[in-house]
């Protein structure tokens, strides 16, 4: 599928492949999402989609930096190789429009691993069924053990993970710890597998506002090389669900590539296409954008392609130059002095303290990490590090009183 013949270089890269999504139970879509504005996310062949970054020319960068609204075609100029000798100025354009929306602020947040026990059978994951890890999953006394140490420590935003089993860990178990948490922590988001559409709505009754939900690869024949086995092999089934959370109401939804799988640039085209997807389907939902890269983990995948820490930058001053609400993340997965050196350029929200085994905050022996760390500070160095060039970091900038005013406008 996907034959999309990709024309000018102005103007948006719209796709005319049809995605075929599963079905979510029926709930009502919450006030600010518009089922008729959009049809079904629909993606250009990823290959189209390089050879159009690829044919991109400096004429092409120049018109991008100059324009204040950005088209996707102006993204893929700026994803290009034309871009690059133009980075200096990418990033002084993306720092400056971050501080214009953002202001000197940069949120913190902390992921707190409840399982990991996996049915999938993903290359590049430290989870993957057949990797022989420790394996566990913590009972409920136990994760809101593990949450209150963070919040001891200072965060106010949490980030529940699991691997994707939910015979092991669903969605009463998350209604019921998001219950014991919400008056604990300012925000709490969740990256588990992917739910029906009354299961989101039910998380957000429960004090859960954001869901994090990475394609992974947009490259589908990559994506079928590497997700072997289990539900998430299904690339269109996984490709629907950011519209589902946002049908369902969330405050926020997190788009992510994982990037060593295919080519960065192509990775960020596509994330762009359907971040604006997104803005159109739901407008009331924010947006986030994740472009987490491979670590080493057990099983020992090697990245398929490289990505170095310069294309990075451009990628995330890509992003932001496309579009200057969106929140960029930057986790722990990079490095101290690469994450020092993006404040107040593009990113707008930062990991910090992080360990991804679970039960790890508590247990600091703990065994079974999904993936190893870059940034191995605690919060209060990495704070200092914000503060230390001029910004401030913040770790609470949401109340759930907010979502209890938006629950009750929503039901009215
Ligand atoms: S990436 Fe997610 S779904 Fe895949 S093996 Fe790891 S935890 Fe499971």
């Amino acid at each position: 599928m996907n034959n999309v013949t990709l024309s000018k270089p102005q103007g948006d890269l719209a796709g005319n492949s049809k995605v075929t999504g599963v079905g979510a139970k029926p709930v009502a879509p919450f006030a600010g999402a518009d089922p008729k504005a959009s049809p079904p996310f629909t993606l250009p062949d990823f290959n189209e989609l390089q050879a159009r970054i690829t044919a991109s020319t400096p004429a092409d960068v120049e018109r991008a930096l100059q324009r204040s609204r950005r088209s996707s075609a102006d993204l893929a100029a700026l994803l290009s190789p034309a871009a690059e000798p133009r980075l200096a100025e990418l990033a002084a354009t993306a720092g400056r429009i971050t501080r214009q929306r953002f202001g000197r602020v940069i949120q913190l947040y902390a992921p707190l691993y409840l399982s990991s026990y996996c049915a999938n059978r993903c290359l590049y994951c430290g989870f993957s069924v057949d990797n022989q890890i420790p394996r566990r999953v913590l009972d409920l006394a136990e994760a809101e053990k593990e949450a209150l140490i963070l919040a001891e420590r200072g965060f106010s935003h949490i980030l529940l993970v699991t691997g994707e089993a939910p015979s092991r860990l669903g969605v009463d178990y998350l209604a019921e710890l998001a219950g014991r948490l919400r008056h604990s922590f300012a925000s709490i988001s969740i990256e588990v597998q992917p739910l029906a559409m009354a299961d989101y709505a039910r998380l957000f009754a429960a004090g859960i506002t954001g869901v994090a939900v990475y394609q992974e690869t947009y490259d589908r024949q990559t994506y079928t090389r590497v997700h072997v086995a289990g539900l998430k092999a299904d690339y269109d089934r996984r490709l629907e669900i950011p519209a589902r959370v946002a049908m369902a109401g969330m405050r926020e939804v997190g788009l992510g590539a994982l990037l060593g799988l295919a080519d960065w640039r192509t990775e960020g085209l596509a994330l762009g296409l359907h971040l604006a997807y997104l803005r159109k389907l739901a407008w009331r939902t924010a947006v986030t954008v994740s472009f987490p890269r491979l670590r080493p983990a057990t099983g020992s995948f090697a990245p398929l392609v490289p990505v170095n820490e310069k294309n990075l930058s451009q990628l995330l001053f890509a992003l932001r130059l496309f579009d200057e609400d969106v929140g960029l993340v930057l986790s722990t997965r990079e490095e101290a002095r690469f994450r020092d050196g993006m404040i107040g350029l593009a990113p707008t929200r930062y990991s910090a303290g992080s360990c991804t085994v679970p039960g790890g905050y508590g247990d600091t022996g703990a065994t079974g990490e999904q993936f190893s760390i870059g940034d191995q500070r605690s919060i209060e160095e990495v704070a200092a590090a914000i503060r230390a060039k001029g910004f401030d970091p913040v770790r609470k900038d949401w109340d759930p009183v907010f979502q209890e005013t938006d629950n009750r406008a929503t039901a009215g």
